[in-house]
Formats: structure tokens, C-alpha cells, sequence
């Protein structure tokens, strides 16, 4: 199959742990090699967000990534990409009239729009190029949680939905994200769930771990934003103390650049500030942008992975502590429910939740016999479920039940034509 994907802002080439560099960018990047494993022809497209970039570049023998001329080729807040979409869409359209894919998936909101736009600037004879739409993140579950501080153009507000509704397919990666789309208008015959995966080679369990700065150390790993809910980590650092466990050190993984630069990041100031006055201070480091290969070791060294984000649409981060045998804890939000289960593969606890998050890991650290159970059936459940090969299968079944129905309606609509041609003709 000839195959399509658009990320406006998340290259599959670029660096991790930015503000807007993380689980989208592992997503495409995973999911198109996958793809292309099995056998298929993948184009990545995405915005050009930096002059020294090639035009195309070949990641694979049946993969590329291609950097479409769409504003400033510098970076550019995802935020303030929506104005640059319709050029993307041109860019798009233009390398389709030599190359037509078959069926085209964007992922985010905007990547959406830009799909559908350059797939009806195709279109011809009732036909368009089918359009599978994954969202990563939802602008309503944003607003809910984030409120005013939702940096979102208020456009998306509108457009969003019309994405849901006006694609082929849609493609939830969690359970909880089908109420969330079929509240937004999406027909419930049109999605269908692929989860995120992760890279089982690269988190195979087995490696150097890294070396450890105190007895025990808890990890936390992702964009530096509030919503991921390293404060609630910060916060529950005390309770723990009181615990008994003192010799704990919190590392923090991601951020805008290296540990340095860490310095001057506005979030990583705002978490060091609540350490200092909860005296905690010393128990934080923050390690900054860690590239892929360094995160293995980093994920062996930790007693347990914590994530507590506000809301999370998918996650990886669990799934890479999950298939390296480490102990998560994690909130139950989002897609975090569907792959840790509670007291199985990791311990659940409740959002925005120092006190119960400081008990888990109290739990995790008083008996290492429970984290390794859980770290093994973390990483059964990681190997069996969550390979990218085989979210690239599921990915690849919606592709071809969105052609099917597509072919349909198109020739539903040919027939339409027709009957209304000799119609007109009697
Ligand atoms: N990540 C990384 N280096 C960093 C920070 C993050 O490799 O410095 C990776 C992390 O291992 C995971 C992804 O970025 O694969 C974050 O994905 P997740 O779905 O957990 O969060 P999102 O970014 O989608 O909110």
C-alpha cells in the first residue's frame, strides 16, 4: 500500500523532550518504520522547521520523510502552526500529483485538516483520497483540564470536530478517547482503536543500567509542561521521607535541551522553587533531553517509573517502563487505565494525588519482590500487546476497512452522478 502520513510539528527526525517533541513524534517515527517492515510504501510529511533540512530524506528503503515548505523554517510553537496549514496542504498536494498515495493519516488536529484539504484537492470523479485521522491529543479534554491557560488557536474549538467528522476513519488509541470522540460528533461505525506500541528492541530489559546518585531512585520521563504532573512527584517526596525513605532521588527526564540548559527551561525553575520549599531540593535532578539510545540504562536504574499527568491520551513512557521490567505508578487517566492494571502490571492511583502517589511508591520500595512481580507482568503484558508491529497490523486493518467503505461511497457516488446525468438526459 502506497501510505501518507502527516505531522506538521512532529518530525520523526527530531529531538525529544521539548514542549512539543514526545509521544507523537515516537508514534509516526515507530509506526511508518513498522509500516514499512511490513512491506508498505510510507511517506512522512511534515513541516520544514529548519533551513538545514534536506527536502527528502530516506530513512529506510520504503520510508521517507519529506520537509514541506510552511512558514519560517524555524521552530515554531505548535500553537502557532494553523495560519501555515493551507501552504502545507499545497506543499502536499503538489508531491501527490506525482506521487498519489492511497490512503493518508494525519496525526493532531491541524495535520487533519492540511490531509483533507490536499486530498480534496485531488479529488476527482466523486473520488478523494481516503483520510485516517489519529488525534494524539483533544482540544476539549485540553480546555477541560487547562482551562485559559489552553494556548490552542480558538479556531480549533470548531475545526477539530470537523476533522473527526469529516475523515474516513478515525483512529482512538484508548478506550477512554471513543467517549471523548463519539461526544464530539464522530459516528461511532468510523473509529476504530490502535494503541501507541513501543520499541521492544530498544527496551529489551536487558543492558547497563545507569549509575545511581542515592540508594533509591524513582524516575520521571516527558515534556516539560504542567499537565504531565512531575509537581505531584515533587509533592509527594515528603510524605515519602516521613515514610522512612529518605535516600530517594526524583530524576527528571526532558525538558528544552541538556541538563545546562535545564537551567534557564521557565518549568524546570517553577519545579526546582516547589522542591526548595517543600526541602526537597536535593533529591531533584533534572537530566534534561535524553536521546533514545540513553534511555534504556536510564529506565534499568530506576526502583519505579512514576507518571502523573492531569490527563493523558496515550502515554509511551509507561509502556517503555512496562517493557524494560520496571514498576510503574501511574495516574488512572486516560490511556494510562487501559495499559497499566492496577496491582498487575503496576499500581494505579488517583490524578493530582501526592499522598496516594507517595504511598504506591512507599509500597514499591519497602518490598522489591512486589516491583520485580509487577515488572514482569508489565513486561509480559508489554511484549504481547504493545509491539509496534503489531500496532502497525491494527493500523494497517483500519487502513483497509477505510479504503473498503471509501470505495463504496465512491461508487455509490459515481452512481449517483450517473443516475443524475441521465436524469437530466430524459
Ligand atoms: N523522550 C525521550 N527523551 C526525552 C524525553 C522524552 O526519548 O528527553 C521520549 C519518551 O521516552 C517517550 C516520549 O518521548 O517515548 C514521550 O511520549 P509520551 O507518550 O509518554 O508523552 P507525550 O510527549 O506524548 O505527551
Amino acid at each position: 500500500m502506497k501510505i501518507s502520513m502527516v505531522s506538521e510539528h512532529a518530525s520523526p527526525l527530531a529531538a525529544l523532550g521539548g514542549i512539543d517533541a514526545g509521544g507523537q513524534n515516537v508514534h509516526v517515527a515507530s509506526l511508518s518504520a513498522a509500516l514499512a517492515r511490513r512491506g508498505h510504501h510510507v511517506t512522512v510529511y511534515t513541516r520544514r522547521d529548519a533551513e538545514d533540512l534536506a527536502a527528502r530524506v530516506r530513512v529506510a528503503p520504503c520510508l521517507e520523510v519529506v520537509h514541506v515548505e510552511a512558514g519560517p523554517p524555524r521552530h515554531v510553537p505548535k500553537d502557532e502552526l494553523l495560519p501555515f496549514i493551507g501552504e502545507l496542504a499545497d506543499g502536499i498536494a503538489r508531491d501527490w500529483e506525482k506521487r498519489p498515495p492511497e490512503v493518508v493519516h494525519g496525526h493532531f488536529w491541524m495535520s487533519g485538516l492540511a490531509s483533507l484539504d490536499a486530498s480534496r484537492q485531488l479529488a476527482h470523479g466523486g473520488h478523494r483520497i481516503p483520510v485516517v485521522q489519529t488525534f494524539h491529543a483533544l482540544g476539549t479534554v485540553k480546555r477541560r483540564h487547562q482551562g485559559n491557560a489552553d494556548t490552542s488557536p480558538p479556531e480549533r474549538r470548531w475545526l477539530e470536530p470537523s476533522v473527526g467528522r469529516s475523515a474516513d476513519r478515525v483512529i482512538a488509541t484508548c478506550s477512554d478517547e471513543v467517549f471523548e470522540l463519539k461526544a464530539m460528533g464522530v459516528a461511532p461505525e468510523r473509529i476504530s482503536i490502535a494503541p501507541c506500541g513501543v520499541d521492544l528492541r530498544l527496551f529489551s530489559g536487558t543492558g547497563a543500567r545507569s549509575p545511581r546518585n542515592r540508594g533509591h531512585r524513582i524516575l520521571s520521563v516527558g515534556r516539560l509542561v504542567p499537565r504531565k504532573g512531575v509537581e505531584i512527584v515533587i509533592r509527594s517526596l515528603p510524605a515519602l521521607r516521613d515514610e522512612g525513605f529518605d535516600d530517594v532521588e526524583l530524576l527528571i527526564v526532558g525538558g528544552a535541551g541538556d541538563a545546562a540548559a535545564t537551567e534557564t527551561d521557565a518549568e524546570a525553575r517553577r519545579l526546582l522553587a516547589v522542591a526548595a520549599e517543600l526541602g526537597v531540593r536535593e533529591q531533584v535532578t533534572f537530566l534534561g533531553q535524553v536521546p533514545r539510545n540513553a534511555m534504556p540504562g536510564i529506565f534499568l536504574s530506576a526502583d519505579a517509573v512514576v507518571c502523573t499527568p492531569w490527563y493523558e491520551p496515550f502515554g509511551i513512557v509507561p509502556l517503555e517502563a512496562m517493557a524494560s521490567g520496571i514498576p510503574v505508578v501511574a495516574a488512572a487517566v486516560g490511556g494510562l487505565r487501559d495499559t497499566v492494571v492496577n496491582q498487575v502490571t503496576g499500581l494505579l492511583v488517583p490524578p493530582q494525588d501526592p499522598a496516594a502517589t507517595a504511598a504506591a511508591l512507599a509500597r514499591l520500595l519497602a518490598d522489591p519482590g512486589l516491583g520485580r512481580q509487577l515488572g514482569r507482568a508489565g513486561q509480559q503484558r508489554a511484549r504481547a500487546r504493545y509491539s509496534w508491529d503489531r500496532v502497525a497490523a491494527e493500523t494497517e486493518h483500519a487502513y483497509r476497512e477505510t479504503l473498503r467503505t471509501s470505495a463504496r461511497h465512491s461508487g455509490r457516488a459515481a452512481r449517483g452522478q450517473f443516475q443524475r446525468v441521465e436524469g437530466a438526459a430524459l
